[in-house]
């Protein structure tokens, strides 16, 4: 399986960390290596003093296809979760600044927490939306609404299909809201879709 991230996808997170909103999907990859899998211990990597949260809803594809149109881009994902990427602040900052690609910042063994996955209709709120959230030692710190991202479900699947074929079992990491935070060791976190805990990981 691969994990296709997207990144700047809720504006408010964007101008926290004085980004640009991109004009087309930021994509970036990490490999199955990345995984780690709900209840398992992040252990603080040694190349980061800087080690940050970011929640995100997750989608798992459950179809194989490339250049799908908008028409059929639901029928590629039915279940969802949340997620969490992992990033060395430090070390990206210093990729950006060179202009240079993010894998060492983002793309590292178990830099991709990957929560339990339920029916994505089971995920919705009344109004048709997921309301997601991350609680660090019990206190809320970051907390997202789908109906805040700038490129929906379906174009995210429409766009990275034009150029990743999408595989079952594949995830997608649909973007960060704002209220991104470092982490330390002993720290707890759990990842909720609505009141529902679906991702436990301590830092270790
Ligand atoms: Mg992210």
């Amino acid at each position: 399986m691969k994990i296709i991230c997207v990144g700047r996808n809720y504006a408010a997170h964007a101008a926290e960390l004085n980004n640009p909103i991109p004009q087309t999907p930021l994509l970036f990859l990490k490999p199955d290596t990345a995984q780690l899998l709900d209840g398992y211990p992040l252990f603080y990597p040694d190349f980061t003093k800087d080690l940050h949260y970011e929640v995100e809803v997750l989608l798992k594809i459950c179809k194989n296809g490339k250049h799908i149109t908008s028409e059929f881009a639901s029928d590629y994902y039915n279940e969802v979760s949340v997620g969490i990427d992992f990033t060395a602040r430090d070390v990206q900052d210093e990729c950006k600044k060179k202009g240079h690609p993010w894998e060492i910042a983002k793309a590292w063994n178990h830099s991709a927490a990957i929560g339990r996955f339920i029916p994505i209709e089971e995920a919705k709120d009344e109004t048709g939306n997921i309301d997601f959230s991350l609680t660090k030692n019990g206190a809320f710190v970051q907390q997202g609404i789908t109906s805040e991202m700038i490129t929906s479900f379906d174009d995210l699947i429409v766009y990275i299909s034009k150029y990743f074929m999408l595989l079952r079992g594949d995830v997608i990491f649909t973007g960060t809201p704002k209220g991104v935070g470092p982490v330390q060791i002993g720290d707890q976190l759990e990842g909720f879709i609505g009141k529902q805990s679906l991702l436990n990981c301590s830092i270790k």
